[in-house]
Order: structure tokens, then sequence, then C-alpha cells
């Protein structure tokens, strides 16, 4: 595998460079959601391209040639950060890309600004499965950190394009005031579930349960990237008849035949979110995202 993408890594690096027809910045993002967020702030004034969709799992993403060509001609890079989106460092490499290495103007870290959960104390080892040693890299899931997001963003792109930094910041507050009224409606779905019980197949809720007010009880992994064991699986079942769990919230991309399996021996039920934006059909924007895990998520926690 590696071979062959080597392989076509030097062919495409010997093709001449690509002529670009438009003056707009162009924006490479590692998730689709940091490419809507971008190009709420943006709009016409960038070219935004992500390197994946929500139905991939953002932690494990093979590398490919057309990605290479893609950050090559990036003016702006922006990544998940905290160890999420390690790939994308070979991409980089490859690339030779200086505007967009780390510590240059087009680098951006979305998580810069975030309020982290779960940062270990203590030493980290591989025996702990797929920890992430700047605390859990799944932020995005909480909406209040979009804001955050969108300031690291602001910021950035105000500096790429100064005559611009006007247009950016009416964009953004523009779109905090449709974020804020979101969040509320949001909210209000979700109050009478506060203190729900749930079980997670990967340890990517933790910002989504603090916001709207779960609490996380398990995993289906048993450590973070690990499938899980049998052994495993039979402690989690006790685990949920005894907690009285309703759901097992899971992504796409995970076995849901062993999720329902645990479901049915242990009285809950699973239901499928999305994690990011065209993880399902019809999730098209950051506010498509939350409005359809809360109501999802809503539907199945009221019928018991
Ligand atoms: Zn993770």
């Amino acid at each position: 595998m590696i071979k062959v993408f080597l392989y076509a890594l030097v062919v495409t690096l010997l093709l001449p460079p690509l002529v670009f027809t438009s003056e707009k910045l162009k924006v490479v993002t590692t998730t689709a959601d940091s490419a809507d967020l971008i190009k709420v702030i943006g709009k016409d004034k960038i070219d935004v391209v992500s390197l994946t969709k929500g139905n991939q799992d953002p932690h494990f993403i093979e590398p490919r040639p057309s990605m290479v060509m893609k950050v090559k001609n990036a003016n702006v890079l922006v990544q998940v950060g905290m160890d999420l989106d390690m790939w994308i460092q070979s991409l980089i490499d490859a690339s030779r890309n200086s505007k967009i290495i780390y510590g240059s103007s087009g680098y951006v870290d979305a998580s810069e600004k975030v309020e982290k959960l779960e940062i270990p104390t203590g030493k980290v080892d591989a025996s702990m499965g797929d920890i992430h040693i700047y605390g859990n890299p799944h932020y995005w899931l909480d909406p209040e950190n979009a804001k955050p997001i969108l300031e690291t963003i602001l910021k950035n792109l105000s500096a790429q394009l100064p005559s611009d930094a006007e247009y950016f910041k009416n964009n953004y507050k523009e779109y905090l005031h449709q974020l804020d009224s979101a969040i509320a409606v949001w909210k209000n779905k979700m109050a009478p579930f506060a203190g729900s019980k749930i079980v997670t197949y990967h340890n990517s809720w933790p910002y989504f349960a603090k916001r709207f007010g779960l609490k996380l009880v398990d995993f289906v992994e048993p450590k973070p990237g690990i499938p899980p064991t049998p052994s495993h699986v039979i402690s989690l079942i006790e685990n949920i008849r005894n907690e009285k769990v309703k759901v097992i919230i899971m992504e796409p991309y995970f076995n849901l035949k062993v999720a329902e399996s645990i479901a049915a021996k242990s009285y809950s039920k699973v239901v499928v979110l999305s994690p990011s934006i065209g993880g399902l059909d019809g999730i098209d924007t950051y506010l498509d995202l939350f409005d359809y895990n809360i109501n999802k998520l809503v539907e199945s926690l009221k019928d018991k």
C-alpha cells in the first residue's frame, strides 16, 4: 500500500503545477466540519475543499496522492488538531508547501482556543489504547465549541486577506446569531432528557454529552480505537442493565451488528448519529449535523 502511494506520489509531483484561474484563497481542511465553518466566514473569497467525508473515521485516513496535490496548492490548511488527524503530517511533508507547515501563516489548528476535556494526567503509554495526550479531540461535537473554532478561523482569514477583514467579521457575527438561536432550540429539545445515561461506541461524544447534560456510562470499545472483545462485551451488557442505560450511540462506520447484539441483550437500543457533516444523508452543514443528531436522539430517548 505504502509503495503504491509513494509511486503515485512521485508521478503526481512530476506533473506540471496546476494553474489557478481564480484569485480566491485556497483552503484545505481535514474534515468537512472545518470546511463548513470556514466557508460561513470566507464565503465567496475562498475555495474550500475537505480531504475527508463524515462517513470516514477521522482517526484512520489513508493518505492518497490526490490529497497531496490539494495540500500542495493550499494557501491555508485547517486541521482538527489534538492528534485526531495526525495523518495530515505525511501529506504536509509530501506537499513541500511552505505556506501550510507548522508555524507558517497558513497553518491553522482549529483546536487552538477550545477548552479541552480529558487531558490525561500521569504517564501515557500504548496499553491505554488510542489515547490522545492533548485531551479528547472530538470537541466540534459541542456546538458551543464552534465559537472558538470560528474565532481562530476569523483571525487567520483576516491575516491572509486584510482588505476583507471587515467582510469576514460581519459574516462571523451573522453566523454567531444563527448558531446561538439554533443552540437555544437544541438545548430546549434536550432539556427533558438531562441526566439520561448513555453508552457510546467510541469515546467521541464527551463534549456533546457535557453540553446536553447526558451521563456517559461506558463504551463499546474497551479502549479508544480498540475493537470490542468478548469479555468486554459481557461486562458492558451487565453495566448497561445495572445502570439502566437507554441508548448506545454509534457512528455510521462502526460495527452495527455488534452494537445491536449488545443492545438486544441489555434492553437498550442503538442510535446511529453522525459525527461529522456528510456522515449520513442530508447532513450538509454544521447546523444540519446537530439538527439531525438531536432529533434522532430525542426520538430514541423519548419512546421507552
Ligand atoms: Zn477518538
